[in-house]
């Protein structure tokens, strides 16, 4: 596609299973001890050193109400900021190209590739990268990609996608990453954290030096100078956008600042709510490729922008604020949902509660990815956790409506909520119904409670018992309860009266 072309949206196969599969991937996730031990282990440590940071931090609130703000403002003028954003990259030397779809954003990179005859991409961390699966057309291309972030090498060499936004291999232990290095390497390996990142950084380090083309994701681009911000805490990120000759960054389209003023207070609640660091260990500013007089970088830089479901979510009076998202992880490290199954039992790049929101979102598929919505307590701790405040259950909740609107509920499930409808609001057929379910439960109570029910209440039995439905419905109690105390009471005037010393004298 040309520069700056627009075209149209690509579908995503992958989307096929993600609301059917959820309930198999779920019990296979809370059958895997090792796993959500893992899981819980790491995101304890997440949580526990974010609220370290923040409370040294002094008044997170009012940084996050500042985020809030600056995010907001953002996305409401995204066309400005964009317009400005790719303004400054071409006068500063790159060239930008706005893909409105997977497909188009696949497109314009292996046009770069094959014009630059790359038979090797080395890749710094991109979650967007993943989401519009370009290592598969890489691979089908024949060119060869190598992810440089530890986490991302480790999943590449075991065949698995990322599990977390800022940990991807958050469900592996060191003896579990040791073996896939044996296999690698054909040596034997102690699983010991410095040998194995020594390993690592050995093998990758060729990989800088002989790539064609570094990949990079952009955590925030800044509109007023037109410079991609890139943080990391292993400096892949940097060596992959030095040292190769043709740096190409892929990035969502809402991941912009317009200010440096702006940029340091997201990097601050990005660093402190993802990991617990006042700010990650190297934060990278590049502006423009290599000038003359450069010591080092790109000859050539390449912004692709993608959009792939994003603009349709501006100016949704519910949904546009989920475009606010920093992808610090926060929401995922608290949810008791993701805590329990971990990444892939959502079934999409994007896991968690922020996940839940953005995959139906973006794929624009309320019948397979919005069965994520499903996926949530509600209980809210996302939205306590997120550093710029996205009120993600309650978009959940929303969620869940557009879905029941649009009948993609199961049948039983509408037929159940429409007599449960029709019964609550007939008293008549309320009290009919309460009294009949009494009586036909009886079949089923062991002991006051039910303890294996038939489906669909076999679904609430299985992890849990149901005590038994009374006699007598509340609503009867309190009838017979008044008219005993109303027996009870003396006759009103005399007493009353007397009790003043009043009557006639
Ligand atoms: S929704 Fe909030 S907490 Fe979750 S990843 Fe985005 S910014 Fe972080």
């Amino acid at each position: 596609m040309a520069e700056g072309a627009v075209a149209g949206a690509a579908h995503d196969p992958a989307a096929a299973a993600i609301g059917s599969g959820l309930k198999k991937r779920t019990k296979e996730a809370l059958a895997n001890d090792f796993l959500r031990k893992a899981v819980a282990f790491t995101t304890d440590k997440l949580r526990s050193g974010k609220l370290n940071a923040t409370d040294e931090f002094g008044d997170w609130e009012a940084w996050r109400e500042r985020g809030r703000a600056i995010r907001q403002h953002t996305v409401s003028h995204l066309d400005y900021y964009l317009g400005q954003f790719a303004d400054n990259v071409a006068a500063n030397g790159g060239s930008v190209y706005f893909c409105e779809g997977a497909d188009d954003a696949v497109r314009v990179f292996m046009e770069i590739a094959r014009r630059k005859q790359a038979k090797l991409v080395a890749k710094g961390k991109s979650m967007v990268s993943e989401e519009i699966h370009l290592n598969h057309h890489l691979e089908e291309d024949g060119i060869e990609a190598i992810e440089t972030d530890l986490g991302e090498y480790i999943l590449q060499l075991a065949k698995e996608t990322p599990s977390h936004l800022i940990i991807p291999a958050i469900h592996k232990n060191k003896r579990q990453i040791a073996d896939l290095f044996e296999e690698d390497a054909g040596r034997p390996f102690e699983p010991d954290t410095k040998t194995l990142a020594a390993y690592a950084k050995q093998k990758l380090r060729n990989y800088f030096l002989e790539a064609d083309i570094g990949l990079t994701g952009c955590n925030f681009g800044v509109a007023e100078s037109g410079s991609i911000t890139l943080v990391s805490n292993e400096g892949n990120g940097r060596m992959v956008s030095t040292l190769p000759k043709t740096h190409v960054v892929v990035m969502g389209m809402e991941r912009l600042v317009p200010t440096f003023e702006d940029l340091e207070v997201v990097l601050n609640l990005l660093a402190r709510s993802a990991t617990g660091q006042k700010l990650t260990t190297y934060t990278s500013i590049v502006t423009g490729p290599r000038r003359e007089g450069d010591l080092d970088g790109p000859e050539e830089l390449h912004v692709i922008i993608l959009d792939n479901g994003r603009s349709a979510q501006l100016g949704d009076p519910i949904f546009q604020d989920v475009l606010n998202c920093i992808r610090c992880a926060a929401c995922l490290n608290v949810c008791p949902v993701y805590r329990q199954v971990g990444g892939h039992t959502y079934g999409s790049v994007y896991s968690g509660p922020i996940g839940a929101v953005l995959t139906p979102l973006l794929q624009q598929d309320m019948k397979e990815a919005g069965t994520l919505a499903y996926a949530s307590s509600l209980c809210g701790a996302c939205y306590e956790a997120c550093p710029v405040k996205i009120p993600l259950h309650d978009m959940l909740v929303q969620l869940r409506h557009r879905k029941v609107k649009m009948k993609l509920t199961a049948l039983p499930e509408r037929v159940a909520f429409k007599m449960y409808q029709t019964m609550f609001g007939n008293v008549t057929l309320y009290k009919l119904a309460t009294k009949s379910a009494y009586y036909l439960q009886k079949p089923l109570v062991r002991n006051g409670f039910i303890k294996a029910g038939p489906p669909p209440l076999s679904g609430w039995t299985q992890s849990r018992f149901m005590p038994m439905l009374p006699k007598q419905s509340f609503r009867d109690k309190w009838a017979k309860l008044q008219a005993e105390l109303a027996a009870k009471k003396p006759a009103a005037s005399g007493g009353a009266d007397e009790a003043k010393g009043g009557g006639a004298k």
